[in-house]
């Protein structure tokens, strides 16, 4: 089965590819020529993910899923959240972006936060919602090189370790996009 994946991040669609059985193949945007910057002018991650998933399937007619992910750190009242990429700035700079999530945090002790990631399937016209949520904690200092965006300064719970330094097959296991993943796995798996 062929649904597109719409995103342009390689990151994502690698750790989403060594997440999915053969039968199941990803075609990306690139693939289907589409090259227009789709909007996500919403003001949640789940109105994002929606209208994803909706441009695609409106204007290629094709079955397709899209997944929209932010930061929620509680003693931000859940920032950066919807603004996770430009939290900094439109440059979406990661480490401008951590820079100004530690900034703010100086004064917190609480330090408690949440990646979600919503992911939208429009399949045979039907629209389904996948939530994936992982909780833990911001760092104070930035430490690993492994995956992009915040994982040098967020650890998970039950981790020594940030989501930079641990393995991507770890990450994989127990991250936000990660279960999403495989809550649409067990969809489309139900459907073949
Ligand atoms: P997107 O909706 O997946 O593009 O994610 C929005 C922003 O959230 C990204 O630009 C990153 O800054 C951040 N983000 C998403 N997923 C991750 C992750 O797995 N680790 C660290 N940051 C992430």
């Amino acid at each position: 089965m062929k649904i597109v994946f719409a995103s342009n991040n390689k990151n994502k669609i690698a750790e989403i590819q060594q997440l999915l059985p053969d039968s199941i193949q990803i075609v990306s945007l690139e693939e289907i020529g589409c090259f227009e910057e789709i909007p996500e002018t919403a003001d949640t991650i789940e109105g994002n993910a929606i209208l994803k998933a909706d441009y695609v399937s409106k204007n290629y007619g094709l079955d397709c899923f899209a997944d929209d992910t932010g930061l929620e750190i509680k003693a931000l009242n859940g920032a950066p959240g919807v603004y996770s990429a430009r939290y900094a700035g439109e440059q979406k700079n990661a480490n401008d972006n951590m820079n100004k999530v530690l900034s703010n945090l100086k004064e917190h002790q609480d330090r408690e936060a949440q990646f979600k990631t919503v992911i939208t399937l429009n399949y045979k016209g039907q629209q389904t919602l996948f939530t994936g949520i992982v909780k833990g904690e911001i760092t104070y200092d930035k430490s690993g090189d492994k995956g992009f965006g915040y994982d040098p300064i967020f650890r998970p719970t039950g981790y020594n370790e940030t989501f930079a330094e641990l393995s991507a097959a770890t990450k994989n296991q127990i991250s936000h996009r990660g279960l999403a993943t495989q809550k649409l796995l067990a969809f489309l798996n139900g459907l073949t």
